[in-house]
């Protein structure tokens, strides 16, 4: 058997295949786990292994498609209604309903732990997103409401907004307020790499109701507005959650940290932590064609001098990428602006294309944004040497777009390419 384990090595070596280590307990643990809920969160780092391969770097996708509700938004919804219970705003079991606009993967992710905890559902979602996500929070029991593609007007996040009001005895989180003690330049004291941090503190400020108040408020349905984009508790589950996963995972042997953007959540929080951790890690943000982000981290600027001033804009992206790529900056993505050092722009033929490679190299079938966070890791890893590591985010899998970004036939109609020879060249040049 030692002569198979030193076959195995050798063959290991030759291909440049990385030694994977044991998992440890602490992911996806053999204990029962409390609930759905329960299932949130510690997801496995995945070596990729064609592209790890080609390149002679590590890119390592964090599965968050293996989250219960599919997708990294289960991590943000938990910790949005953990916090408006801590504020004493959403009290379960009382009828109190939450409400939200997206694209799809946060509805879901609130229907699901809105069900688990119980709270009901009502989501606005543009009528042009793929059709599956609609019919996923129909069966969750969610009231899905559509309003055509968002305009210069975010109009989801105000219908949202207006109908969490209408519902009554509805709260709206607190104006967001930049919380002092995430200041990236202190470094982490080696205590805290690789701990977990205390996922029960709460940076968001606690409302005291007076005590007279309380037991009334307590069994009044209310209504709740989630308001993902600008709701810091956002930013705070990639903080205290996934940034500390990936550091824990990588043992602080990475080298690059590359994520999109819709709300800016994973970014900023994840960035703003893993940053402060290691100080030489580079962030890098990953948008798709038609999105601003990508000028204003290059530029400063947030569209192109050369477009007419005033010009209307949708805030929603007009590409078959879903989820990322906005046209204004959000308070979530704000509190990561200072720490993203580059950006890639990159094209659907591109995402298509990698979607493609990866289900036919890897097995792998993700979903659109994780693809084009994979294409700007090719990008990034051209640009740094051998034996390099890069983390990214796998959104969530490709049974999410099968309508749009997955069929075929609608690539066609909307001329976008299929054509994976895209990425043999990426990888050769
Ligand atoms: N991928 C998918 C599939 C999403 O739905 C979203 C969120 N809209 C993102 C990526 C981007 O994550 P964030 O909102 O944290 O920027």
């Amino acid at each position: 058997s030692t002569s198979v384990a030193l076959l195995f090595e050798d063959w290991r070596r030759k291909r440049n295949i990385a030694r994977i280590p044991p998992r440890p307990i602490e992911i996806r643990s053999d204990e029962i786990v409390d609930g759905v809920i329960g299932l949130i969160g510690n997801t496995p780092l995945i070596r990729i292994n064609s592209l790890s391969n080609a390149l002679g770097v590590d890119i390592l996708g964090k599965a968050e498609y293996l989250n219960p509700g599919g997708s990294v938004k289960d991590r943000v919804a938990l910790k949005i209604i953990e916090d408006a219970e801590t504020q004493g705003l959403l009290h379960p079991h009382t009828g109190s309903v939450l409400f939200e606009g997206t694209v799809g993967s946060t509805g879901i992710s609130l229907a699901t732990v809105g069900r688990a905890k119980g709270y009901e559902c009502c989501i606005i979602m543009p009528d042009d997103v793929a059709i599956e996500k609609v019919q996923v929070l129909e069966k969750l029991g969610a009231k899905v409401e559509r309003v055509r593609p968002a305009s210069i007007v975010d109009e989801k996040q105000n219908l949202a907004r207006k109908r969490a009001l209408e519902f009554g005895n509805t709260t709206l989180v607190d104006p967001p307020k930049t919380n002092p003690e995430i200041a990236v330049s202190t470094q982490a004291q080696p205590s805290e790499v690789g701990h977990e941090t205390n996922s029960s503190e709460s940076f968001v400020p606690v409302i005291t109701l007076p005590e007279i108040l309380r037991p009334a408020l307590e069994t009044k349905p209310r209504g709740f507005f989630a308001d993902q984009f600008e709701n810091e508790s956002n930013f705070h589950a990639h903080y205290k959650g996934t940034g500390p996963e990936i550091l824990r995972q990588t043992s602080g042997n990475l080298d690059a940290f590359v994520s999109g953007a819709g709300t800016g959540g994973t970014i900023a929080g994840t960035g703003v932590f893993l940053k402060k951790s290691l100080p030489n890690l580079k962030i890098v943000l990953s948008d798709p064609e038609g999105s601003g982000l990508y000028n204003k981290v290059k530029y400063n600027v947030m569209f192109d001098p050369k477009e007419s001033e005033g010009k209307k804009r949708r805030h929603q992206v007009d590409t078959v990428v879903e989820g990322i790529g906005i046209n204004r900056i959000t308070q979530n993505f704000s509190l990561g602006l200072d720490i993203i050092d580059d950006a890639y722009r990159i094209s659907d033929a591109e995402a298509v294309a990698m979607s493609r490679y990866l289900v036919s190299h890897d097995g792998l079938y993700l979903g659109s944004s994780s693809a084009c966070n994979l294409v700007a890791c090719v990008r990034l890893a051209k640009t740094l040497s051998k034996g390099s590591r890069i983390a990214t985010i796998l959104c969530d899998s490709g049974s999410r777009h099968q309508s749009k970004f997955w069929s075929d036939d609608y690539l066609r109609t909307n001329n976008i390419p299929i054509d994976t020879s895209i990425i043999d060249t990426l990888l050769n040049s």
